[in-house]
């Protein structure tokens, strides 16, 4: 039994066999070729590299054209070390000498290719690294080799353990046979652990290196919870954690009475509870179990999920499906947030050293409009479905909201004109996610109709810590003084210029902290649909008064640390079925 400590991203527990996927994701068998097959495997692999060849020359006209040679010049790099001799001999000997299948010889050849690359201790490399790895993704695509990788050809429950996953491969992963994941790689706040978290899927990042010690079908137990991953566990421990899965099927359809009660503390102060989704199916569970609307539409994984570019009628429907599926209850449109951990289909910025401070999100989207407009134009078409209002993401300067905004009426105005059905008096917010929008908010509020604090980016911009980083996992902390503070002077400016305020970052979606929030004097909170029941428990077993009373001890506190186990003391006291063990 091997017991790994990692970072707990998406609550809950699971036991099942191991599906380990190498460094990129794929698992390619060692098969030897018959001593008559080596022609022809070769010939296989001189067909891939063309392809590869012609795709990425492509790329790199494409992309210098509409993104400047620089960025094109990413591909002409690729194409050169596709073609580096010495790694086409090296293939040749694999698989003529060692009679090894392409797919393997380019798996291992490339992979030792990039750790040699990664040894190199610079950030620049790691880059080259990357870019290695693409290569080697896009020949064993052309091979077959993982066009139906293990993870689109499942047929048994697994959990899913890799190096990494990206938000896209994550969305993609089949619920109905991975039972969990976890990373050697990522950190608290990363879109992969929110997606997770959307999924319900209990998972495990940033544990460090540990495949090697993991064979396929190996026994593994995910606590979620805890961030603990146990392979090959004793029987003790499998029983310990059968009985925590049981316990935790009975508070589930305890909590599950609650759905339609209100979300409103013991003395009736009401507090409106929405949820976050990513993808229109998670309706369902929202209305499953009563999110008061949709406080957060993640709309870019539209473009994460899908193989292709999502056209306007592609964003227009999955919409008008979520709006009518909320059915009247208030859903708010976050436009696109492509960028930093999640990228689109197209090369939108130049390779960059700092992604999260780069050309992401709403910065993104003022400079593509051909790629912004259609998503504008899809919500003004899809609002007459419903309830609808807009928020524009990563909003730093007065200029880029004001642009944003004058976008949205031109939008407006040409569905006019051209006489298409559309609605386009809907309140339009921003979100609170950067200091500097914090600082300069009471010049925002005359402008906004409404507010929606993002604590993921706000906590990762206050206190210079990368929310997807493992190594600097201890510091991403929301409930950090500094970031209280700010949250606790939006609190003030809403209420100075009469603006609704939210919060939609996953800071809410914990119990104890959401009660510190509502002592803050937030009253509306937005949670992924997996921690409706349990948020709404929390604001049902306390009165405001008892929040306001934590909220004031809370404030004269000096680290996150003692801020969360002062509350978990709280939250023990107030409602102690929540607490995990
Ligand atoms: C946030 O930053 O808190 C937020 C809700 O947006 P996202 O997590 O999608 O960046
Ligand atoms: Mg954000």
């Amino acid at each position: 039994m091997v017991e790994l400590q990692g970072i707990p991203v998406s609550p809950g527990v699971a036991i099942g066999p191991a599906l380990v996927l190498d460094a990129a994701g794929y698992r390619i068998p060692r098969t030897l070729l018959a001593a008559d097959e080596v022609d022809a495997e070769f010939a296989r692999l001189r067909e891939a590299v063309d392809q590869v060849s012609t795709g990425l020359e492509a790329n790199r006209l494409e992309t210098s054209a509409v993104a400047g040679e620089h960025t094109g010049d990413i591909f002409a790099a690729q194409l050169q070390m596709l073609h580096d001799p010495r790694l086409q001999a090296e293939l040749r000997r694999r698989i003529r000498e060692e009679r090894q299948s392409a797919a393997y010889a380019v798996s291992r050849v490339l992979h030792n290719y990039a750790a040699a690359i990664r040894r190199v201790d610079s950030p620049l490399l790691a880059d080259r690294a990357d870019d290695v790895l693409d290569i080697e993704k896009q020949l064993l695509m052309c091979l077959g080799a993982v066009s139906a990788g293990p993870l689109s050809d499942l047929s048994e429950p697994v959990i899913v353990l890799s190096h990494v996953l990206t938000p896209s491969e994550t969305a993609n992963l089949d619920r109905q046979y991975v039972r969990a994941f976890c990373t050697e790689t990522g950190g608290p706040g990363g879109h992969t652990a929110i997606v997770a978290k959307g999924l319900e899927l209990p998972a495990v990042v940033g544990i460090g290196s540990f495949l090697d010690q993991v064979g396929d079908h190996c026994n593994v137990i995910v606590d979620g919870d805890r961030g603990k991953v146990i392979i090959n566990p004793d029987a003790e421990t499998i029983a310990y954690y059968r009985k925590k899965l049981k316990d935790r099927r009975s508070l589930t359809a305890r909590l599950s009475e609650l759905r339609d009660l209100p979300a409103e503390t013991i003395d009736g102060t009401p507090v409106r509870l929405s949820a976050n989704i990513e993808f229109p199916h998670e309706t369902a569970t929202c209305i499953e179990r009563g999110a008061d609307g949709v406080g957060l539409y993640r709309t870019e994984f539209l473009y994460l999920s899908s193989h292709e570019e999502p056209s306007e009628e592609d964003h227009y429907q999955a919409y008008s499906r979520v709006i009518r599926e909320m059915d009247g209850r208030p859903v708010v449109i976050r436009t696109l947030d492509l960028g930093a951990d999640k990228m689109g289909h197209r090369p939108l910025a130049e390779h960059e050293h700092n992604p999260f401070l780069g050309l992401r999100s709403i910065r993104l989207s003022l400079r593509n409009l051909d790629l912004f407009r259609p998503q504008l134009r899809a919500i003004l078409r899809a609002a007459i479905h419903g309830d609808v209002r807009v928020m524009f993401p990563l909003i730093t300067t007065l200029a880029e909201y004001r642009q944003a905004r004058m976008l949205l009426n031109v939008v407006a105005e040409d569905l006019v004109e051209s006489g298409i059905p559309h609605r386009s008096n809907i309140p339009v917010g921003m979100m609170v996610e950067v200091p500097a929008a914090v600082m300069m908010l009471e010049r925002f509020a005359q402008e906004v109709d409404f507010l929606s604090i993002g604590t993921n980016d706000l906590a990762q911009y206050t206190l210079a810590v990368d929310r997807s980083n493992e190594n600097v996992a201890e510091l991403y902390q929301s409930s950090d003084p500094a970031v209280l503070r700010l949250i606790a002077r939006c609190v003030e400016v809403a209420a100075q210029f009469d603006k609704p305020l939210s919060i939609c970052g996953e800071m809410s979606s914990n119990p104890a902290r959401a009660l510190l929030l509502l002592g803050m004097g937030v009253r509306h909170l937005s949670v992924p649909p997996s921690s409706l029941l349990r948020v709404k428990k929390a604001i049902r077993s306390v009165s405001i008064d008892q929040c306001i009373e934590i909220a004031d001890r809370v404030m004269q506190l000096e680290a996150a640390r003692d801020v969360d186990l002062y509350l978990l003391d709280r939250l023990g006291e107030y409602v102690p079925e929540l607490i995990v063990t």
